[in-house]
């Protein structure tokens, strides 16, 4: 008999372990925060270099390691935190499973100095992929610096695997991000590549909030603070009005530890429920605390997901919460909270009306002004395009049948006289009908087609700023008056990082101070008077609902840039706006899906339609 089991040997045991722990830059930065939080640090500062991928250090003045512990931090399974079992159902760190440090050592250089207070001297050691290379007495301020360089050295389709800078660095700002929300009285720093991308001081939770989001929340957030014999909630959350199209803004944290939760994020929606349009989410950042031995704590560290016990109580208190900070701040003023007992979670009576948040729209918009100078060429462009008047022949059968009967009845259907035909210029397509402001009908030899307005004018955008980026320059339209935006820091960095593209596509933005970019001119084809909610919109798209979808930097910053200035669903369109947008769209490469996949375009055969009257 052969025998073929072996033990793996360590080095390739620590690297399978790290690859749990440490799936790309932001995992150590996680890591090491939390490790300088448990420490008991006042102050603690990040520093990285080409998002994480040359170096991610973080100094602490915390308690710091004696010279054993020191060496003993690297150990897996080596951890101050827990001494047995039962301590797992009372764990107040965030750290616990003795595995982070051993981790890390295992795939970068790592050296670490250290100090304890009240000793003269303190320990530097180096390790490289698990092996000690040295440790030696150093002088060292109080507290810890770990320095992380290299990361995945010795795992080379690892490295190769991180994505692009732009990419790692929004990871490392959230995990960043998720760790100062619920530390305000701890101060922390930021460095990028020698910018100070966050500085912040210590102070209230709210100061902490609109340090990391900017001023502008000052006004945007309102308290919550619920305190019951389960569990007690405090924090923020966004009033109705500033709610946004994607969810990034929503934090839920328990014992301050991040976590996701649909369950609980559906607690939330549904006390917004009559005060929000459908897809907008407000903003909210809410610490639960509740005693641990309520939830399941043996969570993976790198998961985020979380089981309570008593999940149905949670949910109702929560509910209640919310919906009381909305009322007693006068944020729901047709509804009478004061009333409501704080744990009675009674539903809404039927009937009544809360009136949803006004929507601005500007109705001279004009996308298809055939002047170029003003839509940037969008529709002299369509002109040069061969191929934009024969998109009918697409959808064309190859039967010879005698439409003109149905073709009359349908173009009395859609009511678009001959009159209107005659109106428009001589490319026009006949009966372009427009459906509730959302979809456009036109008939084709083999039926009708319906085309979606937005998802189309997406499209039309996203291929013009794809070529844009790639060879040129989209037109911009100057502004009289020039605008500053001050951002928040991370959004500040994301910009930076993108100037050139931003550019490109026709914006006009330069650095006016720290935090502030100067806008000059937007892109011709967005008639918004707003170019701040523009950048606004932009920055929301790309960090959010975009910036999830597996596209390269090119297409997600052409599609944010593309969603933000398209017209939208419910904007009414003129004959000549009809035309325009359905020979643009059928000049595109893909006219039937968008990039992420949703039909744009769907046909009805006159077979069809003639099987409905059977
Ligand atoms: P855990 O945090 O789960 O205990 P780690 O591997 O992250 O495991 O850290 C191991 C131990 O090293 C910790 O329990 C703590 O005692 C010590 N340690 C790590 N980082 C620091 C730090 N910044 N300051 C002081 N002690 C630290
Ligand atoms: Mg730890």
């Amino acid at each position: 008999m052969i025998d073929i089991i072996h033990l793996l040997p360590d080095s390739v045991a620590n690297q399978i372990a790290a690859g749990e722990v440490v799936q790309r830059p932001a995992s150590v930065v996680k890591e090491l925060l939390e490790n300088a939080i448990d420490a008991g640090s006042e102050s603690v500062i990040l520093i990285v270099k080409e998002a994480g991928k040359s170096l991610i250090q973080v100094i602490d003045n915390g308690c710091g390691m004696s010279d054993t512990d020191a060496r003993m931090s690297f150990e897996r399974h080596a951890t101050s935190k827990i001494k047995k079992a039962t301590d797992l159902f009372a764990i107040q760190t965030k750290g616990f499973r003795g595995e982070a440090l051993a981790s890390i050592a295992a795939i970068a250089h790592v050296e670490m100095k250290t100090r304890q207070m009240g000793e003269d001297l303190g320990t530097k050691i180096i390790i490289e992929g698990s092996k000690v290379k040295s440790q030696e007495p150093c002088s060292t301020p109080n507290g810890t610096s770990f320095a992380v360089k290299n990361l995945f050295f010795n795992i080379p389709a690892r490295r190769q695997f991180l994505k692009s800078d732009g990419v790692e660095m929004k990871h490392i700002i959230d995990e960043f991000q998720r760790v100062v929300l619920t530390h305000p009285n701890i101060a922390f720093e930021l460095v990028h590549n020698d910018n100070v991308v966050f500085k912040l001081s210590p102070g209230t939770a709210k100061q902490r909030i609109v340090g990391v989001f900017g001023e502008r929340y000052n006004q945007r957030i309102v308290p919550v603070a619920e305190e019951t014999d389960i569990i007690n909630i405090h924090g923020f959350i966004g009033k109705p009005e500033f709610a946004k199209k994607t969810t990034g803004e929503q934090f839920f944290f328990i014992n301050n530890r991040y976590i996701r939760s649909a369950y609980l994020n559906h607690a939330i929606n549904n006390a917004y429920r009559e005060l929000l349009p459908k897809k907008m989410h407000p903003f909210f950042l809410l610490n639960i605390e509740i005693n641990p031995a309520e939830i399941d704590i043996n969570i993976h560290p790198t998961k985020t997901e979380i089981k309570f016990r008593d999940e149905k109580s949670i949910y109702a208190i929560l509910h209640s919460a919310i919906k009381r900070a909305l009322g007693i701040f006068n944020v729901t003023p047709t509804l009478d909270f004061d009333q409501e007992a704080p744990f009675n979670i009674a539903p809404l009576e039927e009937g009544r009306f809360v009136k949803p948040p006004e929507i601005k729209v500007n109705s001279d918009y004009n996308p298809f002004d055939s002047d170029p100078k003003k839509t940037g060429g969008l529709a002299s462009k369509f002109q040069q395009k061969e191929n934009a008047s024969e998109w009918q022949e697409m959808y064309k059968i190859t039967e010879e049948v005698d439409f003109e009967d149905e073709r009359k009845q349908a173009a009395s259907l859609f009511k678009n006289n001959e009159e209107d035909m005659s109106a428009s210029n001589e490319n026009s397509f006949q009966s372009i009908f427009q459906l509730q402001n959302k979809f456009l009908i036109s008939q084709v030899k083999s039926g009708l087609v319906i085309i979606h307005q937005q998802r189309a004018h997406e499209r039309i955008l996203y291929e013009q700023n794809l070529i844009a980026l790639e060879e040129g320059q989209n037109p911009s339209q100057q502004m009289l008056f020039p605008q500053t935006i001050d951002l928040n820091p991370s959004d500040f960095e994301l910009v930076r990082t993108h100037l050139n593209e931003l550019n490109a596509l026709g914006m006009q933005l330069e650095e006016f101070g720290a935090g502030t970019f100067k806008v000059s001119g937007i892109p011709a084809q967005s008639k918004s008077e707003n170019p701040i909610q523009l950048v606004e919109d932009f920055l929301d798209q790309l960090k959010n609902s975009v910036g999830k979808l597996s596209l390269g930097t090119h297409e997600k910053i052409a599609l944010a840039m593309a969603r933000s200035t398209s017209i939208k669903t419910g904007t009414s369109l003129t004959d000549q706006e009809k035309d325009h947008l359905v020979n643009e769209l059928f000049a595109c490469q893909n006219p039937n899906y968008t990039a992420n996949g949703k039909p744009i375009v769907t046909k009805m055969s006159l077979d069809e339609i003639n099987s409905k009257f059977d």
